[in-house]
């Protein structure tokens, strides 16, 4: 089997806002295709323009290839060398950034090719099964232009998601700081009233997360806040400071009556060394079309297990990237959830309508996944609808 060529889509809703905090808005969308008739698709979740120039651009020397040219005839068998192929010939300008993104959807597609090619799932290709089945969260971002209408569209998220079956909930309260929701601005304590509200409503039995989307300006900050939410009884905090402090991480872990999470901008299994090793996060969550991949995501795995940690993967996209956390979390032992963003409970139509895919909910959790590769399939029709480049 030989790859014969790679389409990328760039998909965007028509009504996108760039004052939302949801990423769910655009994709890009790749398909691999090989000699013998089978096409793998992938997605990752960056600027989509900037992913296909990623791709597409074609190489000027040695350290500074193609990831398109470089690709183009090799087998996807041979996937984890083709990845250390890609990484090392588009050192200069990758490494990190947008560019391993790009090549986490098209390593997510060789993936899917192989496993098509033998007829079995994805993760039966990457380990033996680490569980019987996969328990999703429901990860819900509120929408509204007030405070007032945010509080209500999350309670009224949380006991939709409740009513459908979902145990666990992640509650993003993203009130302030630099990535706030339509620019709202809001003390601490309202968000702390908020999720005091959501536990109430759902009751002790119920597992929620909190994510302040990086809100907090130190560390100081963080854990007065922290404090008063931990008696709310809080599986994870996610991302409570700025991404590079890592020492502030370190620093609050440790005191921190609640667990820490982050890694949804993580690019490549070296960052997450950093940020386990120096950041003393408990919580790892790798996005696999960002992270670079299964391929990385298996060494992070491999980190969460030699360090004793728990890995709760990052996903804001479509089926394409659940799909993905769900093979990934099937061999992994110490991934107890995965980020779902239910479908009807997303503003985004991409996320609704952009995939025929097998994984559904089954009283609360998701059986194994069972269909030859990913398990996915596009929806011809909405990707031609929203496609845009
Ligand atoms: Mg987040």
């Amino acid at each position: 089997m030989n790859v014969t060529g790679i389409d990328c889509h760039i998909l965007l809703v028509p009504e996108y806002s760039v004052a939302a905090n949801s990423s769910a808005q655009d994709n890009l969308v790749v398909e691999v295709h090989a000699d013998n008739g089978l096409t793998g698709i992938g997605e990752t979740d960056t600027n989509p323009w900037v992913a296909k120039a990623c791709i597409e651009a074609p190489g000027t020397h040695v350290m500074g290839q193609g990831l398109k040219e470089m690709l183009l005839g090799r087998d996807p068998e041979d996937v984890e060398t083709i990845w250390w192929d890609l990484y090392n010939g588009s050192k200069m300008t990758g490494r990190r950034g947008a560019l391993i993104c790009a090549m986490g959807a098209i390593d997510m597609a060789l993936w899917d090719l192989r496993a098509k090619a033998r007829d079995v799932p994805v993760h039966r290709l990457l380990d033996d099964p680490a569980r019987d089945f996969i328990t999703p969260y429901a990860s819900l971002l509120p929408d509204g232009k007030t405070i007032a209408e945010y509080g209500d569209s999350l309670l009224y998220k949380l006991t939709t998601a409740r009513d459908l079956g979902y145990r666990a909930a992640k509650l993003e309260i993203c009130i302030n700081g630099p990535y706030s929701h339509n620019g709202l601005q809001e003390d601490d304590a309202l968000g702390v009233a908020m999720v005091e509200a959501c536990r109430k409503a759902v009751g002790p039995d119920f597992t929620l997360m909190v994510d302040v989307a990086y809100s907090w300006p130190d560390r100081e900050t963080a854990l007065r806040v922290i404090q008063q939410l931990a008696p709310l009884d809080i599986f994870f905090l996610e991302t409570p400071l700025d991404i590079d402090d890592l020492e502030g991480h370190a620093w609050l872990q440790e005191r921190s009556p609640i667990p820490l999470a982050a890694g949804e901008w993580q690019n490549t299994h070296f960052e997450f060394e950093d940020l386990a090793l120096r950041g003393k996060l408990d919580i790892l969550q790798p996005d696999i079309g960002r992270v670079g991949g299964f391929t990385p995501a298996m060494k992070v795995r491999d980190l969460a297990a030699r360090t004793n940690r728990l890995i709760v993967p990052h996903c804001w996209k479509t089926g394409i990237g659940i799909a993905a956390s769900a093979h990934f979390a099937a061999v992994s032992p110490m991934c107890p959830y995965i980020e779902f963003l239910p479908a009807n409970l997303s503003e985004s139509a991409l996320r609704q309508e952009l995939t025929h895919d097998e994984i559904r909910l089954e009283d609360g959790v998701i059986p194994l996944p069972r269909q030859p590769g990913l398990g996915v399939e596009l929806n011809r029709t909405a990707l031609e609808r929203y496609k845009v480049g």
